[in-house]
């Protein structure tokens, strides 16, 4: 199998520009979904404690369980709780789904502010509230998510109106159901740093800790560094001859006599099948054919090869995003911090 390393570095360099934008370590909430983008949880969740993070992000009550060690306040976006957890906070997406909370359980309530994924209606907050109210539990915050903060348009701007308007009326209603201070949050990397003077309680950050953001030029990030490479181990090679094709449905044929060698990185690791015929490694080094589940081939040499180390690139090649490049990693795939 292929390994991954991750630069302590780059990742706490990426940390530090986001914690100027944010104004404070303290207010950066680190998202740490699935697997912490493919990085591996238990490595990002150390060197984050290490840096002095302090809150994280996550899909499931289950991974809140497993970083509970690292953080005092963990955000759990979609799941109710399964056991006790002090350090856990979960998302209210549903009117309907406020029943499904025990009594006194701590939770942030999520607005649909224009992006129709997630959350209550605008319209809903004070029955929202009553309903809170109503189970027992303890409202600690309120936040929505921007559907285009990473593209040029005027969206951004009424979502963000649209929010500051959730903010007024949930805190007039706030004082009258009796509920403490509330907490306010809406950015995820795009929308930090598009804000130009943040003041929200906490940004929602993941893409850009990992150094591997995609925005249009006018609105585009300095100074952040992909965080992950990964590489590859030879299995074997061979010297090929002109006419010659290289793997499944002989999709590549030979066009001069090449030293071709196989390396264990396929499909089944995480390595976009979409990439196959259509990929040049950071140091120019060709895929050939198709890329199989555990083996893929380059015309290289080498003992290892580094097949990346900033997934924006293969994203390009396969014309999607770094998110879905570095989330399909294996978690099985090795990874040493460096
Ligand atoms: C995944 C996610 C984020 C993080 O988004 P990035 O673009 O990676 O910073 C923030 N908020 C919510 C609700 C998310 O689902």
């Amino acid at each position: 199998m292929a390994y991954i390393t991750l630069n302590k570095q780059s990742f706490f360099n990426n940390l530090d520009v986001i914690a100027y934008a944010t104004k404070g370590v303290n207010k950066i909430a680190l998202v740490l979904k699935d697997n912490a983008y493919g990085h591996g949880v238990f490595e990002i969740a150390s060197l984050a404690k290490e840096y002095g993070i302090t809150k994280a992000v996550v899909q499931t009550a289950k991974e809140a369980q497993n970083i509970e060690s690292f953080f005092d306040y963990i955000l759990v976006l979609a799941d109710f709780p399964h056991a006790a957890n002090d350090k856990a906070r979960y998302t209210i997406n549903d009117l309907k789904a406020i029943n499904r909370f025990p009594h006194a359980t701590k939770v942030e309530l999520k607005v649909d502010t224009g992006m129709h994924r997630n959350g209550i209606a605008m319209s809903e907050l004070r029955k929202t509230f009553c309903a809170i109210k109503e189970q027992g539990l303890v409202l600690e915050a309120v936040f929505t998510h921007h559907r285009s903060a990473d593209e040029l348009s005027s969206e951004w701007f009424w979502q963000n109106d649209n929010f500051k308007k959730v903010k007024q009326e949930a805190r007039i209603l706030a004082k009258e159901f009796g509920f403490g201070e509330l907490r306010f949050h809406s950015s995820n990397s795009a929308a930090l740093f598009r804000h130009v003077d943040f003041s929200e309680d906490m940004a929602r950050v993941g893409i850009a800790a990992y150094g591997c953001m995609e925005l249009p030029e006018a609105i585009s990030v300095e100074g952040l560094k992909p965080v992950l490479s990964l590489y590859a181990n030879k299995i074997s090679s061979r010297e090929l001859k002109k006419g010659e094709c290289v793997g499944y449905g002989a999709t590549y044929e030979i066009e001069k006599e090449c030293i071709v060698s196989n390396y264990n990185f396929g499909y089944g690791d995480g390595f976009l099948r979409v990439c196959s015929n259509n990929y040049t490694t950071p140091h120019g080094v060709k895929l050939l054919g198709r890329i199989s589940m555990d083996n893929s081939s380059f015309v290289c040499d080498e003992d290892k090869i580094l097949i990346f180390d900033d997934a924006t690139q293969v994203a390009e090649a396969a014309k999607t995003i770094s998110y879905e490049v570095l989330t399909s990693l294996k978690a099985e795939i090795q990874r040493e911090i460096v």
